[in-house]
């Protein structure tokens, strides 16, 4: 059996990011099965949460499934899935124009709202909510624009990732679709669900009953994972198999003015398996 090393030892929740985490692009990194499944041996919760919204919870458990990860869409929060539960504290049954894809819109739908894709009539709209579209163009934001500008919807937006990682490149992220909406309507949205909001992790917490020192995030970018997992106060663990260099840390250390000093991880790993006393 191995044991979690001192720094983790009272950890009861780990929450893993998932691209850079758990896998590049559409390959498990190596060794993360085996990684989980002693977690769990250790009747430590593993949840999963990603801030691309463009997947339905659903399709991660079967993308996880098809990596040999086995997990219940209750294992998995998305900026889509806390989007959709945030919105619907606010209002139940809103009128939504989604910028977004499949994920966003499923998971509003879920929770009883209305996805309104054709805009008859601008004032009917309760909400403009952004996420990342692979299908963005000039009608979409003309629509969101309208439905802020001519009438009274309220901007918000699931993540706001300025690039995608894709097959070991990068390409827009949904923070591109924020961005021109934020310049055609001179506003910016009320809210950013996703990371670095601790606003999802503070979620995972609640519905876990987990205590703030008994939770961990492993990710792999500083800006997103770690700013949100110092945010909600819990440790939060650089894993270096994503886009985050030890080498750029370095040079953030060395120019610290502007810097938020929350994006610093409590710990640094090449690979998950350090997080176990006895190697695998
Ligand atoms: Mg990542």
């Amino acid at each position: 059996m191995c044991e979690l090393i001192d720094d983790l030892k009272d950890i009861k929740l780990v929450i893993f990011d998932l691209d850079g985490v758990i896998y590049r692009g559409s390959a498990l990194i190596h060794g993360v099965e085996n990684i989980i499944k002693h977690l769990k041996n250790l009747a430590i919760r593993v949840v999963f949460n990603s801030n691309n919204s463009t997947l339905t919870r659903q399709m991660y458990v079967d993308k996880l499934k098809k990596l040999n990860i086995e997990c219940s869409s209750d294992d998995i929060y998305t900026s889509a899935s806390i989007t959709a539960e945030e919105i619907t504290k606010l209002k139940s049954k809103a009128n939504i124009y989604v910028i977004g894809e499949k994920g966003l819109k499923e998971e509003l739908r879920a929770k009883g709202h209305q996805i309104c894709d054709h805009v008859r009539n601008f004032r009917n709209i309760d909400y403009v909510i952004v996420g990342l579209d692979r299908d963005f163009n000039y009608k979409k934001l003309a629509i969101a624009q309208n439905c802020i500008s001519q009438g009274h919807a309220q901007f918000y937006a699931a993540n706001a990732d300025a690039t995608l990682p894709d097959e070991g490149r990068q390409l827009p992220g949904a923070g591109c679709m924020v961005a021109a909406l934020n310049v055609c309507t001179s506003q910016k949205p009320i809210h950013i669900f996703g990371k670095p909001s601790p606003m999802g992790i503070e979620r995972i917490l609640e519905k876990n009953n987990t205590y703030n020192n008994e939770a961990a995030i492993f990710g792999d970018r500083l800006d997103t994972d770690i700013l949100a997992g110092n945010r909600a106060k819990i440790k939060t663990v650089l894993v270096l198999t994503g886009v985050t260099t030890r080498e750029q840390i370095t040079t953030l250390k060395e120019n610290l003015e502007n810097i938020d000093n929350n994006i610093f991880p409590t710990m640094i790993i090449n690979s998950l398996d350090e997080i176990f006393i006895k190697k695998m």
